[in-house]
């Protein structure tokens, strides 16, 4: 049975058979989106000047001598908020990931594609910043239009491409530099640049590989990356329900559609066939045909059809954000009163911040070192002439810091054993690994059966307690 909203729209659903930015004959339509204006690009204006503050002032900055943010994947080497993660610590990593993706997967259900409009690099990078510049030097869209109509033996056409493909690929080497500087830190990354050339002939290329990249994705690819590469995007059929917030049209009050005439009195919806939430569009697409693939939930449209409803004294919140069932159920035709909170979206946000609450736990509450003791290969328990007996042990020790680091040892249980360390003593370099070997003695007291479990402490020279580590002491039958 028909909807009421699908009653309320008899609709041309050709929409459904390509992407928006595709014609029949399969080729790319070339989007032109108007400027958007209005609360919510300001409010995006200013998170993604925070976002894009961060992005290039992170490498810069140091934490306990640390850059804050590295991911050295040549070296394995990964320093978040001046932790470093070794190599032997990939199952935090592998952890956060899984962790991630149900957070992923719980935040979209409930907030739709948030991340796409507000915090992806995509969007922020091409709608903040690469789109900016081409509204600065080429105009807004209908110049735009103009300008790529014109041949290109006019001048104004090659000095304003020109100009604009110039700048684009200056700001792409600046990235591709930014992101080499969280790969291999920005202390190598000066060496690369200051040095001669065929000095890093490998770093050089990566460059320019990087900027070739970054520069076609911003320049030509675009929306395409959102619509055709993104996993995130492709996924969002499965992950949005009729629950979920994203940005949407409100056909109950908006439809029947209609041009707005001067004098006519109207009984139609509050839609006048403007056309503007599509001409800002960035995708291309008609918000008004339903939540679709290619919106990556930007709030231009919300901008823009705000203002309209603004002209024609009619409230804001035509297009807004809201769940397909508040739209379905009339709920909230009024944009001002305040969304309700389901018990849903506090469970899934409860458990949201649980997830965020594990990942951080895991990876900010390790030792400064890593510890790994093992009994000595195919060694046996000695037995001294005073009756104590002694197993031996290999040690393995990984040093977080950035400081050297002399160690010593205790048996934390059982009580009255001792241990005595091979050779002078153990010490661990800076960001370094140490091998080492030390004999255990136990009276035949403490022995529970053939095998004992213990537990060894790590002290550093102030005798606070480092890390702990757990074996087993073998020793004759009792
Ligand atoms: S901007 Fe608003 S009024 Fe204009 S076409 Fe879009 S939904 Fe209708
Ligand atoms: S439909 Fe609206 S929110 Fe979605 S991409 Fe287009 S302008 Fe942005």
């Amino acid at each position: 049975m028909e909807s009421q909203i699908e009653q309320l729209i008899k609709r041309d659903e050709s929409f459904r058979d390509r992407l928006s930015t595709i014609d029949e004959k399969g080729k790319r339509k070339w989007v032109y989106p108007k400027k958007p204006s209005g609360r919510f690009t300001r409010y995006r204006q200013a998170v993604a000047l925070v976002l894009l503050g961060f992005f290039f002032s992170a490498p810069f900055i140091k934490v306990n001598g640390y850059p804050l943010l590295l991911i050295n994947i040549l070296e394995r080497k990964f320093v978040i908020f001046g932790n470093v993660f070794w190599p032997q610590e990939m199952y935090l990593f592998v952890l956060a990931f899984l962790t991630g993706i149900v957070f992923i997967i719980l935040f979209t259900v409930i907030y739709g594609r948030l991340f796409c409009g507000w915090v992806c690099p995509q969007t922020i990078f091409m709608e903040m910043v690469f789109r900016k510049i081409e509204y600065a030097i080429e105009g807004d869209y209908m110049q735009q239009k103009a300008l790529d109509k014109m041949p290109w033996t006019s001048w104004e056409k090659i000095l304003k491409k020109g100009t604009k493909y110039a700048v684009f690929y200056a700001i792409s080497v600046l990235i591709t530099n930014f992101f080499l500087a969280y790969i291999i830190g920005v202390e190598k990354l000066y060496q690369i640049i200051t040095d001669p050339i065929e000095q890093h002939i490998g770093g050089f290329i990566a460059m320019l590989i990087f900027s070739g990249v970054f520069y076609t994705v911003f320049a030509y690819f675009r929306e395409q990356v959102c619509t055709v590469v993104c996993p995130y995007g492709r996924l969002q059929g499965v992950l949005l329900d009729k629950n979920s917030i994203v940005i949407t049209y409100d056909e109950v009050r908006g439809e029947p559609r209609g041009k707005l005439r001067k004098g006519e009195k109207r009984h139609l919806g509050d839609c006048i066939d403007c056309m503007q939430c599509v001409y800002v569009c960035p995708t291309g697409i008609d918000i008004r045909n339903g939540t679709q693939l290619e919106c990556i939930n930007c709030t231009a449209c919300i901008d823009a059809c705000d203002h309209i409803m603004d002209k024609i004294g009619k409230p804001r919140g035509l297009i807004r954000y809201a769940s397909r069932n508040e739209i379905e159920q009339g709920r909230y035709p009024d944009a001002e009163k305040p969304k309700k909170v389901t018990p849903r979206m506090v469970a899934y946000t409860v458990v949201l911040l649980i997830l965020l609450g594990i990942i951080g736990g895991l990876l900010f509450t390790r030792g400064m070192i890593g510890v790994r003791i093992m009994r000595a290969q195919g060694s046996l328990y000695q037995v001294s002439e005073s009756g104590r007996i002694s197993n031996l042990y290999n040690i393995k020790i990984i040093n977080k810091t950035l400081h050297y680091l002399p160690l010593s040892l205790k048996v934390i249980e059982p009580a009255n054993a001792s241990i005595r360390i091979v050779g002078d003593s153990l010490a661990v370099a800076a960001e370094g690994l140490a091998d080492g070997a030390f004999f255990v003695e136990l009276d035949k007291q403490p022995l529970k059966g053939v095998k004992t479990p213990i537990k060894v402490g790590v002290y550093n020279r102030e005798g606070k307690l480092l890390a702990t580590a757990e074996a087993t002491f073998t020793g004759p039958l009792q």
